[in-house]
């Protein structure tokens, strides 16, 4: 069990957060307008692979299921490295067994770079710690990143595609995310429910999943239109939720 970016920023916010998601994930609960938030992210994230032409995608489900099959991922990225591809979309890499996979890895003459897409006007600061945490990943595996980009919805209907560069602040995350992704994994494996007090992490930068068994409203009159979803599944606020 280790760390995926996904798993990373929802430590982040709150540890008990990640301690409920690999062990007690049964107790998420995703609102219908979040779940068309993320939905919409995902259908945004799919359009956006295109926008420097051809490519390939590396993404492969475990037999049966919506599942990233991980190993698979990584196994036919180091192949479409070594063949030279261009573009290649859900490029997954990993570090300890600490994983991420990004949207589009583009090469260039100096190396490669990347973007993280993101269906939202602006850039927000999570957006970028996300693109730190891939830029550490990526980096220790042994690929030189070149420039690091957020890709924002812009208001051109023909070309909503508009990357902004990060560059230096994804980078000037890499000793964060250093000093803290070795605690999430010892973290996340304790066997005794991490205990943690509600405050504004439950709603900032992301609204809890498990706001409901935290703040002990196990009779929410909204209950019926709330929905369950699986560990691992599509559920993430970020490109296919496949960290
Ligand atoms: S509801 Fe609040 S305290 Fe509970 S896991 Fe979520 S962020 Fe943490």
């Amino acid at each position: 069990m280790a760390i995926t970016k996904t798993d990373f920023m929802r430590g982040m916010q709150c540890r008990k957060m990640l301690w409920l998601d690999k062990h007690k994930p049964g107790l998420r609960v995703i609102p219908p307008e979040v779940q068309a938030r993320l939905d919409a992210g995902n259908d945004f994230g799919d359009q956006a692979m295109g926008m420097f032409g051809p490519y390939e995608e590396m993404t492969v489900y475990l037999p049966g299921k919506r599942i990233p099959d991980k190993k698979a991922m990584l196994a036919n990225t180091q192949d479409a490295l070594a063949r030279g591809v261009e573009v290649i979309c859900e490029a997954a890499f990993s570090n300890y067994n600490n994983y991420c996979a990004v949207d589009i890895l583009r090469k260039t003459e100096k190396g490669h770079d990347f973007y993280e897409v993101k269906n939202a006007p602006e850039v927000h600061e999570q957006f970028i710690r996300d693109a730190g945490f891939q830029y550490y990943i990526i980096t220790r595996s042994g690929l030189k990143i070149d420039r690091i980009f957020i890709v924002i919805h812009g208001q051109e209907e023909e070309n909503p595609f508009v990357p902004v560069d990060v560059t230096t602040q994804a980078k000037g995350y890499y000793h964060w995310i250093n000093d803290h992704i070795w605690d999430l994994n010892r973290m996340q494996k304790e066997a005794d429910e991490v205990q943690a007090e509600p405050g504004e992490q439950c709603s900032n930068p992301y609204e809890c999943w498990y706001y409901g068994y935290c703040h002990g409203e196990k009779n929410r009159d909204d209950t019926e239109q709330l929905s369950c979803v699986p560990l691992d599944g599509t559920a993430s606020e970020t490109g296919k939720g496949t960290a």
